[in-house]
């Protein structure tokens, strides 16, 4: 059973792609793999006219910065190839004449102004134009001409589009597997051109036929193909192809923070957060689009929050690696109702996915920034610096903001704290506490904390008025962590010098 899995994920190369589409991707790949299928990437690039350069490119490392890595796919190859629909060119219009063939389908020669004028018609009557079962027999069409005229046209090179015949009045039944039994009468949809003028077959014909092709057994996407689903399930039935037509399953919407709709590029611009995985460059306009990883993102904290949106465990866990969500994943777990996304939480993620990351593995990287910053640190004092500050940061970019006061000594104090917490007495209190600290040995954090809580019970201070100004004298603000671990990584000579020259800088502001 588990080798019929197959599953595929066939996004049009028409630009970046965006999360949702990331996480359709997400979703096959978890079920292929719950079930040891096979993840299948198809690249569904017939419609020429919004094809983008470089897009391609993009959706392929996309996947790869996330793990989703293709078993079967235009890099990977497979028996199943090409995994392009452009190179499989030739394969579709003998479907479209089969159709034809058998009575489903039709040439139709109207021209694009012959139907323009129609829309315009119907527009002035108040109504809508629809190719359908209604109008088709007074359009120029295989329908309504002889079988010779039909063939002198296309003879003659005459445009044409080959359309699905609709049968009116007719029920088709489907079943999703996210939303269940649906039905939609027929009399309610159109002739959809399955073939083109320019000899590519539509989405439609084309997505099906490789379906089929493709052996694929369950079809997973997003919910905006939902209304083309009576199309392709007629289609398999047009085929004959029913007892071989894939499963299929619609996912939710992902919804904007805020309001009605869709998550869109603009909502991201709008709230300053990314909608696609990586940065996106386009090759017309030059614009730049932020993705996760260039923000900062962890692959894994992306995969964690794209998959609770629309799916979850059925238990208040909330954080899971990618092998964890394999192992989880369930597609009756799918939520019909659209999923709002959270800026603020896709930062949480980041952050707990980042407590994740042993210290060690982060060294690279704040070495980087470091040597940026001429701070020259060994490695071991790095890696005591990434443990204190990494459980106050989301990403690592913030570790400078919130550690450079451990290289460079305060060269203000900010007024608003001098204000609260200088007092008269302080200066006098923190020349005690930095003799006290001069005979501090060893100068670690457990023995600097002993140092300073016994000055503290000894003459009866407050605690907080104490830290507080302490910590204004060594960092210069009201922020920053544990002053004992920052005490120590300074070091004896470095902690009385910033509190010297401190007291000194802070009571010249004063006055
Ligand atoms: N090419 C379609 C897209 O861009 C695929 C839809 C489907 O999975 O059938 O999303």
């Amino acid at each position: 059973m588990s080798q019929n899995i197959r599953v595929r994920f066939a996004p049009s190369p028409t630009g970046p792609l965006h999360i949702g589409g990331l996480r359709t991707a997400l979703f096959n790949y978890l079920f292929a793999k719950r079930q040891g299928g096979t993840f299948i990437l198809r690249i569904e690039d017939t419609d020429q006219s919004r094809f983008v350069s470089g897009a391609e490119d993009y959706i392929i490392e996309s996947l790869e910065w996330c793990g989703l890595i293709p078993d079967e796919g235009p890099r990977q190859g497979g028996s199943f190839g090409p995994y392009r629909q452009s190179e499989r060119k030739e394969r579709y219009s003998g479907y479209a004449l089969e159709l034809i063939n058998r009575g489903h389908a039709y040439h139709a020669f109207d021209t694009p102004e012959e139907l323009e004028n129609l829309r315009k018609k119907y527009e002035a009557k108040g109504e809508t134009f629809v190719y359908d079962a209604r109008v088709r027999d007074s359009l120029k069409n295989s329908l309504t001409m002889d079988r010779q005229t039909t063939e002198d046209l296309i003879a003659a090179g005459t445009p044409y589009v080959i359309r699905f015949r609709f049968e009116p009045g007719v029920e088709i039944n489907m079943h999703d597997m996210v939303r269940g039994e649906v039905v939609v009468n027929s009399s309610t949809l159109d002739d959809k051109i399955l073939f083109k003028s320019d000899g590519m077959p539509t989405y439609h014909l084309a997505n099906v036929v490789d379906d089929n092709l493709m052996a694929i057994s369950h079809v997973i996407r997003g919910e905006e193909w939902l209304p083309s689903l009576p199309l392709h399930v007629s289609l398999y039935r047009a085929f004959g192809w029913e007892h071989l037509m894939p499963q299929f399953a619609h996912l939710p919407l992902i919804l904007k923070p805020t309001g009605k709709g869709k998550l869109s590029k603009r909502d991201g611009d709008k709230g300053g957060f990314p909608v696609f995985p990586l940065e996106w460059k386009d090759p017309g306009t030059g614009d730049v689009s932020p993705g996760y990883r260039e923000e900062g993102y962890l692959p894994e904290a992306c995969i964690n929050l794209l998959a609770l949106l629309g799916w979850n465990s059925g238990t208040e866990q909330e954080l899971f690696s990618l092998e964890e969500l394999v192992s989880e994943f369930q597609l009756d777990k799918v939520g019909k109702s659209g999923s709002r996304f959270d800026p603020e939480k896709a930062k949480w993620f980041n952050h707990q996915h980042l407590q994740r990351v042993p210290d060690n593995e982060l060294i690279p990287a704040f070495s980087s920034t470091l040597e940026s910053k001429g701070v020259s640190c060994d490695q071991e004092q790095i890696q005591t610096l990434i443990s204190i500050i990494k459980p106050r940061i989301n990403f690592m970019h913030e570790m400078w903001e919130q550690s450079w006061f451990f290289f460079t000594a305060p060269s203000s104090y900010d007024p608003g704290v001098v204000k609260k917490r200088w007092k008269e007495d302080t200066p006098e209190k923190m020349t005690m506490l930095a003799d006290a600290l001069g005979q501090c040995e060893p100068f670690i954090a457990e023995s600097v904390e002993t140092v300073v809580k016994n000055l503290i019970t000894d003459n009866q201070w407050g605690m907080g008025a104490i830290m507080n100004a302490w910590r204004l004298l060594l960092v210069g603000a009201a922020t920053g962590p544990g002053l004992f671990d920052l005490a120590a990584f300074l070091g004896k000579e470095e902690v009385i010098s910033r509190m010297n020259s401190g007291i000194e800088k802070i009571n010249r502001q004063k006055n």
